[in-house]
């Protein structure tokens, strides 16, 4: 795969950085970037509730040393209460990481201070490849009044479920999965029948006849003249 498939496979991995020294946050913050997600910072345990409610990130970088009434523990554990949002927490010394294994507070990973970036990066890779599957698996995009549900692999039009090849489900997913983006067909064949696929490349127009044909007009599947399709 080249870089610009790779970017387009994980369009917007978010990661919330939760920590109160602005020098370390900083330095986090520009290995991750580098890395190729897009970071929010969190300064305290308030700020780090509401940043991880409008944000919606894939995983948190937690500090436990927090100013303020709410430590990285407290907001562990209230993140935890009603999510599986992964968290790597960062603690200071080992006083504190007897405390964190002892909570068992369901943390994905803990890194002790100081650490290396580019570790910590690494961690942040591992703790996604291992809780990124089951999450994709029970996702369901939204498009318009259409639902593409990808664990059950159904899709359902204005809460009717409507019979779609499996070819014509791949699309529908692959196209939501990169929403806004003008897809090639090229792009297309790629992602959905497989780089290996050798064949015409107006299989992909054919199957988007199909998939307007069958979740009707008010679908936002556009044609972008000159290079493929777009949804949304
Ligand atoms: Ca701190």
């Amino acid at each position: 795969m080249g870089q610009n498939d790779r970017a387009m496979a994980e369009p917007e991995t978010v990661v919330v950085v939760v920590e109160d020294d602005p020098n370390i946050a900083d330095l986090v913050d520009l290995y991750l970037r580098q890395a190729g997600y897009r970071v929010y910072q969190a300064a305290d345990g308030e700020a780090a509730l509401r940043t991880v409610r409008d944000r919606r990130p894939s995983l948190v970088v937690l500090d436990i040393g927090l100013p303020g009434g709410m430590d990285g523990l407290e907001v562990c554990r209230r993140v935890r209460a009603d999510s599986d949002l992964p968290v790597i927490l960062l603690t200071a010394r080992d006083s504190e990481l007897d405390r964190v294994l002892g909570l068992e507070l369901g943390a994905d990973d803990y890194v002790t201070k100081p650490f290396s970036p580019r570790e910590l990066v690494a961690r942040v890779k591992a703790v996604l490849r291992r809780t990124e599957a089951p999450t994709r698996a029970a996702k369901v995009l939204a498009v318009g009044d259409t639902e593409i549900d990808l664990g059950r692999r159904e899709v359902r039009h204005a809460g009717t479920v409507v019979a779609l090849a499996a070819r014509e489900f791949d699309l529908i997913a692959y196209l939501a999965e990169h929403r806004g983006l003008a897809l090639s067909r090229r792009q297309l064949l790629d992602g959905v029948w497989g780089h290996d696929w050798v064949g015409d490349e107006r299989t992909v127009d054919v199957h988007v006849r199909q998939l307007r044909r069958k979740l009707g007009d008010d679908l936002p599947l556009a044609t972008v003249w000159g290079v493929g399709y777009r949804l949304g």
